[in-house]
């Protein structure tokens, strides 16, 4: 069976049901949104703590009211969404293939959104040594059996990673009732959001472990510790716990985008995108979190708004000329995103290039450099820390030359 559509959006996250409800109003229904659980709303549907809808909304509310809120908006703007819907490869036509209980189908669209977001690295792809005990998870492993299956019966947790979700497993564990004993970190300052850093201090009272790592699992059965490892020193130390919790280090769900054979960044390991959120391939476009692993919801829903004018125009037959520049990331970033940009083509979503930084800075300035020379620089008065997005404004870009090869942005030192 084939279902015919002019948009197939796969995932219906944030940014997959902003961009639905932002196309089918000007497409008279026209949009299938397919997403393999059993409800909407991604990420948040069980991330039952506020923080949600910030930047899109306006409003701070908890993640499962944002779903549902996101859900409803797409819905009554005419949109399909279709849930227990795996979407699991392509036709040699470039229809999605789709798998669901009521058996297989294709769904054949005129443009395709991958919207599939990203997940955390598990303990296994993290190479842990050590045994393999009942107790170790992700944040979104923990959130899902706390909130909607049921509350884990511990008592002491261990957090590996300090970034923004690491203190979202923090919230979680309380509401558990299991008590967050330590936080491990690579980096050498906090990685979170002051306002995080400050609350920590306050009211979670997390001792945060800076420079460490967790070099073993213990425990038969159930874990009954971790051994911690001081990146400076060398030295060693057990810590009791019966749960652990990996948090970030954040791996985009490319699947698709891979098997369809559309260029990965080899920085975010999402689909490369310019400024138009356009994979390599014609007509089929990628958002959120799979194309930046990961930004907060808001903005993987802003996403999802600023992809609705290139579908339409794509539709309407409009395509834009001009060779795509390459940008990648300086020593200080891990990767940035969009990763190229048609010089005089529109600006990307919000107006930023989104950058993940390896290094903490109070006053940052950024520099671009094309074929050696420098073509802009700017200073912010936010800072730049490991475990969030920084945002840079897309004035630094105004001066790329089309032909003059790839950008590169870093921090100045
Ligand atoms: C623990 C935690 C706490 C967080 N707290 C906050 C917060 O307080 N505030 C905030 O703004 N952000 C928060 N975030 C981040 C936020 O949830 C994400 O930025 C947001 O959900 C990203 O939206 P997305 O649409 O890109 O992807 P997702 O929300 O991940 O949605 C992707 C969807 O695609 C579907 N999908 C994937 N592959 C397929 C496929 N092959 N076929 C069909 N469907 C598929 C998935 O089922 C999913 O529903 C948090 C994240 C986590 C993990």
């Amino acid at each position: 069976m084939i279902t015919k559509t002019k948009v197939a959006i796969v995932g219906a996250g944030p940014s997959g049901l902003r961009a639905a409800a932002e196309l089918a109003p000007a497409l008279k229904g026209g949009v299938l949104v397919l997403d393999r659980e059993a409800a909407p709303g991604g990420i948040p549907r069980h991330c039952h703590h506020p923080g949600y809808g910030i930047r899109d909304l306006h409003r701070f509310m908890t993640g499962p009211k944002y779903a549902r809120l996101l859900s409803d908006r797409a819905r009554q703007a005419g949109a399909d969404i279709v849930t227990h819907a795996m979407v699991t490869g392509w036709t040699g036509a470039g229809a999605l293939c789709v798998t669901s209980p009521e058996g297989r189908y294709e769904v054949a669209a005129d443009a395709v959104i991958l919207a599939t977001g990203a997940r955390e690295r598990p303990r296994s792809a993290r190479r842990i040594p050590g045994d393999r005990p009942a107790g170790v998870y992700t944040t979104g492993q923990l959130q899902n059996l706390v909130y909607l299956h049921h509350r884990p019966e511990r008592s002491r947790a261990v957090i590996v990673g300090g970034e923004l979700v690491s203190w979202s497993a923090v919230l979680t564990l309380r509401h558990a009732g299991c008590r967050p004993v330590l936080m491990t970190t690579q980096y050498a300052a906090s990685e979170a959001y002051r306002l995080f850093t400050v609350a920590g201090g306050i009211g979670l009272r997390v001792p945060v472990a800076p420079r460490t790592k967790v070099v073993r699992v213990i425990g038969h059965g159930r874990v009954t510790g971790v051994e911690v490892e001081d990146l400076q020193t060398g030295q060693r130390r057990v810590v009791e716990c019966d749960t652990v919790v990996f948090t970030g280090d954040w791996i985009p769900d490319h699947e698709l985008a891979r098997s369809a054979g559309i260029a990965l960044d080899p920085a975010t390991l999402g689909p490369s995108v310019d400024t138009r959120l356009r994979t390599d391939r014609d007509g089929v476009f990628a958002i959120g979190n799979l194309v930046h692993p990961v930004d907060t919801a808001d903005c993987a829903a802003l996403d999802g708004a600023h992809v609705a004018e290139p579908v339409l125009g794509y539709l309407r037959g409009e395509r834009t000329s001009g060779t795509p520049v390459p940008l990648v990331a300086g020593d200080a970033f891990a990767w940035v995103s969009p990763t190229r940009c048609v010089p005089g083509d529109v600006a990307p979503a919000r107006g930023f290039v989104l950058a993940w930084p390896t290094e903490v800075r109070k006053r940052p300035t950024i520099v671009a450099r094309q074929g050696g020379s420098e073509i802009g620089r700017v200073t912010t008065s936010y800072p730049v820390a490991p475990g969030r997005v920084y945002r840079i404004p897309w004035t630094l870009l105004a001066a790329v030359n089309p032909a003059g090869g790839t950008v590169t942005i870093d921090l100045v030192r």
